[in-house]
């Protein structure tokens, strides 16, 4: 059985087509930039040449038509039609309270996914063009939703109650759910395989730092906080997310510019994070790097920010499970951001996490990039969520 894995992120889509056989990648891909100048398509299949196509992609219709032409590509491609692939699945955002598990896409799925619209509004838009895009190149083949809020159901109230009119919570369940739960799980769960930690209690770390940007905490595998809230717009600086913020500054702006608050949430989550703090050169990390390169200021100090961030929520969950094993990177800056990655090590000294610097030099591959006596185990560990997605897939189809 072949299962199509599609992410659609804010400005990027990853896909996998996985033979369940024996669960082995047939071909995987990445469209960069999506709806930013400079979009391409990356395809690479077992055996065969990188395939790159440097389209204009302005939405993520236009990406997955893309994907299905590289699928079935005579020379570049793995199968001669989109048939043989038994079902998506799919990466979604936020299902509110009405999922807490992965489910077959119907009418009611879209319609709940439509619902949490303003929960997740740079994902969930995106997760549902992917599905409709899927059901208008592929009908009659199912998909599955896997949603990002599962992991963060454990945790326990101290960490998942707002400190408001709990009245709020009874009334509209707010409350916060944390997002990348896939991610999350999947690499705290690598982690204390490839660490050789306590299964039932190893306290872990995990720092997805990609676009969209979050930490979170676990003890033996079961969250027990993480950075994202009600939406993932709380807690580290991101492309374009503020991350925290003290909602005063809501008010504060919507008086001084006469905005709605819908609009200044809106420039909070598309228009801020190190692209608004950089003085708009870029949501891409990279960019925002070569800038600081060049010597701009505000690019320098935005990455200062983001990593100052990290450190802190570190520093934080380290508190809350009383001692920590091991703290990972993964997601695009997590996994590639050699440089990023060695300064924020160097300020967790007091909890005697030794970097080890050859080992940090090693790009995206599975690693412990911390010295052997460093009293935590720091590892890079490239996030699998296409995996854990088709997984779950699978065990909803067959
Ligand atoms: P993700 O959301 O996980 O796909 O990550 C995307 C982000 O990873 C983009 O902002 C990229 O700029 C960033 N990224 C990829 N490679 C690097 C790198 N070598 N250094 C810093 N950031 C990177």
């Amino acid at each position: 059985m072949k299962i199509l894995v599609i992410n659609c992120g804010s400005s990027s889509l990853k896909y996998q087509l996985i033979d369940m056989e024996n669960e082995s990648v047939l071909a995987k891909g990445l469209c960069e930039r999506i709806g930013i100048e400079g979009s391409k398509l990356t395809h690479e299949a077992e055996g065969k040449d990188k395939h790159v196509v440097e389209n204009p992609m302005p939405n993520h219709s236009t990406a997955i038509k893309m994907v299905m032409d590289a699928l079935v590509d005579p020379v570049y491609g793995v199968i001669k039609d989109t048939s043989e692939i038994s079902a998506v699945g799919h990466r979604v955002l936020h299902a509110g309270t009405v999922y807490s598990d992965s489910i077959i896409v119907n009418d009611d799925v879209k319609r709940v996914v439509r619902e949490c619209f303003d929960l997740g509004p740079l994902h969930n838009p995106a997760n549902l063009m992917g599905i409709e895009a899927c059901e208008e190149t592929m009908p009659g083949t199912p998909n599955v939703a896997v949603f990002d809020t599962a992991f963060g159901m454990s945790m326990p109230e101290k960490a998942y109650l707002y400190a408001i009119p709990h009245e709020y919570f009874e009334k509209y369940s707010i409350r916060r759910y944390g997002f990348h739960g896939t991610s999350h799980k999947f690499v705290s769960g690598e982690a204390i395989k490839f660490g050789n930690l306590d299964p039932e209690k190893a306290k872990v770390i995990v720092c997805h730092l990609g676009n969209g940007a979050s930490v979170s905490a676990s003890i033996g595998g079961k969250c027990v906080d993480t950075s994202m809230g009600l939406t993932p717009l709380e807690g580290l600086i991101m492309g374009t997310r503020s991350g925290d913020i003290d909602p005063a500054v809501v008010q504060f702006i919507c008086n001084k510019e006469g905005k709605t608050v819908n609009e200044v949430l809106d420039i909070l989550n598309k228009k801020s994070g190190v692209l608004g703090m950089s003085g708009g050169i870029s949501s891409d990390f990279r960019d925002i790097e070569n800038a600081k390169a060049e010597g701009n200021h505000l690019a320098a100090v935005a990455l200062d920010a983001f990593q100052y961030r990290v450190i802190k929520y570190i520093g934080a969950y380290a508190a809350a499970m009383n001692g920590v094993d091991a703290i990972v990177f993964t997601a695009g800056v997590g996994e590639n951001d050699k440089p990023g990655r060695k300064a924020i090590c160097e300020s967790l000294g007091y909890l005697g996490v030794k970097i080890d610097d050859e080992a940090n030099n090693v790009r995206s591959q599975k690693r412990i990039i911390s010295a052997p006596d460093s009293k935590v185990k720091v590892m890079l560990i490239p996030t699998n969520e296409e995996l854990a997605i088709a997984r779950e897939t699978l065990a909803l189809v067959k």
